[in-house]
């Protein structure tokens, strides 16, 4: 029997918590680690009689993602109550979009290794966050802190279009760069703030039509979502190889076993009840306001790719892994512009930064930590292209400076590094080693070139490693006859 070959399909709700200072529909605190139970009011507690207002800078922000992702904006979409119980939930209703959600129709482009993927955004909704539920290890109690309900949310939804683990978690992190550098999203996995569910079904290579699905939640990391994925199209081939079915539920990771577990079966959307919020009137969207939005926006990483593609004459690879991370793109272009051209010094500062930089620092996707400030690199590489330090003194500089936290002009005057390019202090130097040499010169007159190589080094060893290699070239040449 062959091995029956099985493509996995992967679908993502992201969701975002929208960085507002109060919450969607009251004036509330949206503010994270408050003491339990202080950022309420009657409207976020659902008592009988209170009235939500639409906080007009949730809506910008949505309307602000949904043109980055390239979606169409709705000029009227509607809040509709999504009804259920659970003790996080005092309304016994969550406001949501359903029918006619902000955004729809966009796209977002991902590259793992050679294959690019446009993955869909099928819609973007704006919805409010629930409580928490909080357990006690010490009484046998559960606790309800409502700070977080009516938090705004962005539910950003994909097509079924990722085909790996790693394609989903590759989508995860750019989208996450995008919504940090909207300032939508502060992008923080561990408090909640950015969560994601995966939806994961296997098929037949070749089939047209799509197996049933299991959705995992309660995936709070990077390295989880690989995992859970994983570990989830393992099961469900086993599943299927064996002779079983699938069953369409709602599946949690645990880390600590290493599996996923069902949760519960997959509520349909007829379960929800539905229908448009009579407290709420559509929201209309001046197409203006959009246009406004829209020329606000801010260069993407996509965008900046491309750019320092095209005007900085970099490679794509070192452009990929500049722009795949908000923050070492700024520390690039802080350092291109520190002590130096910008437009002149791209290939260069990129090495640094590429090689010297993120190669030497555990650079994890949630903690950026450089060991030196990005002026630093653009200094020095500012003191090179002056011919004031050679490019081996300067690596050893950078790491006098990650250990010390000098400036590099403080290590270079003190470590008696600054390159010596004055020619007639070098030719003063080159005149005594030929002077001294007499033997080595009239062989190397007798044609034995080999020699040149024996002044050159000789000039360097007087001068300590300070010269200018190139100057010292130069001059010997001139000397020597060679
Ligand atoms: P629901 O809102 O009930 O979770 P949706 O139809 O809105 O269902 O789909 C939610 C997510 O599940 C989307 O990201 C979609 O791409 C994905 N999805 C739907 N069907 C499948 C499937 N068979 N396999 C993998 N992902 C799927
Ligand atoms: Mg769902
Ligand atoms: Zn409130």
């Amino acid at each position: 029997m062959t091995a029956i070959a099985w493509e996995p399909v992967i679908g993502l709700e992201v969701h975002a918590q929208l960085l507002t200072a109060s919450k969607l529909f009251c004036g509330c605190s949206t503010r994270f680690g408050a003491a339990p139970n202080t950022n309420v009011c009657p409207v976020c507690l659902g008592m009988p009689g209170a009235l939500p207002v639409t906080n007009r800078k949730a809506v910008q922000i949505a309307i602000r993602v949904g043109l980055a992702l390239g979606c169409t904006v709705r000029p009227t979409s509607v809040f509709a109550r999504k009804n259920y119980f659970y003790p996080d939930l005092p309304k016994g209703y969550q406001i949501s979009q359903y029918e006619l959600p902000i955004d729809e129709h966009g796209v977002i482009e991902i590259d793992v290794g050679d294959v690019r993927r446009r993955v869909r955004v099928v819609r973007a909704h704006l919805e409010e966050d629930a409580g928490k539920n909080v357990h006690l290890e010490s009484r046998p109690v559960s606790l309800v802190d409502c700070n977080r309900t009516g938090v705004p949310l962005l539910e950003i939804v994909t097509g079924p279009d990722l085909r790996s683990a790693q394609e989903a978690s590759t989508l995860l992190e750019h989208l996450r760069e995008i919504l940090m550098a909207l300032g939508a999203n502060d992008g923080n996995l561990e408090e909640g703030s950015f969560r994601c569910d995966a939806n994961v079904s296997v098929r037949r290579a070749g089939d047209e039509t799509l197996g049933t699905r299991t959705e995992l939640k309660n995936i709070n990391s990077f390295k989880f979502v690989r995992n859970a994925i994983d570990h989830e199209i393992a099961r469900q081939i086993a599943v299927l190889e064996g002779g079983g079915t699938l069953r369409q539920e709602t599946r949690t990771w645990n880390d600590a076993r290493g599996e996923t577990t069902v949760l519960r079966t997959k509520e349909e959307a007829d379960d929800y009840r539905y229908f448009p919020d009579p407290d709420l009137p559509p929201l209309v969207v001046d197409p203006a306001w959009i246009e406004e939005i829209r020329a606000g926006l801010p260069e993407l990483p996509a965008a900046r790719r491309a750019r320092f593609v095209e005007t900085l004459g970099l490679s794509t690879h070192d452009a990929g892994v500049l722009t795949s991370h908000q923050r070492v793109a700024e520390y690039f272009e802080v350092a291109l512009a520190s002590g130096g051209d910008p437009l002149a010094r791209g290939k260069p500062i990129a090495n640094w930064v590429v090689n010297a930089v993120l190669g030497a620092t555990a650079f994890d996707a949630l903690d950026a930590r450089f060991p030196v400030p990005p002026e630093t690199i653009g200094e020095l590489q500012g003191l090179v292209e002056r011919g004031e330090l050679s490019l081996t003194s300067a690596r050893k500089v950078l790491d006098e400076c990650a250990a010390t936290g000098a400036t590099p002009a403080r290590v270079v005057e003190e470590g008696g590094l600054r390159q010596v390019s004055d020619v007639a202090a070098l030719e003063a130097v080159c005149q005594k080693v030929v002077a001294e040499h007499p033997r080595e010169l009239a062989e190397l007159r007798g044609g034995k070139d080999k020699l040149f190589g024996f002044f050159v080094g000789q000039v360097m060893r007087a001068t300590k490693g300070q010269a200018n290699p190139q100057v010292v070239n130069d001059v010997l040449r001139r000397l020597l006859q060679t």
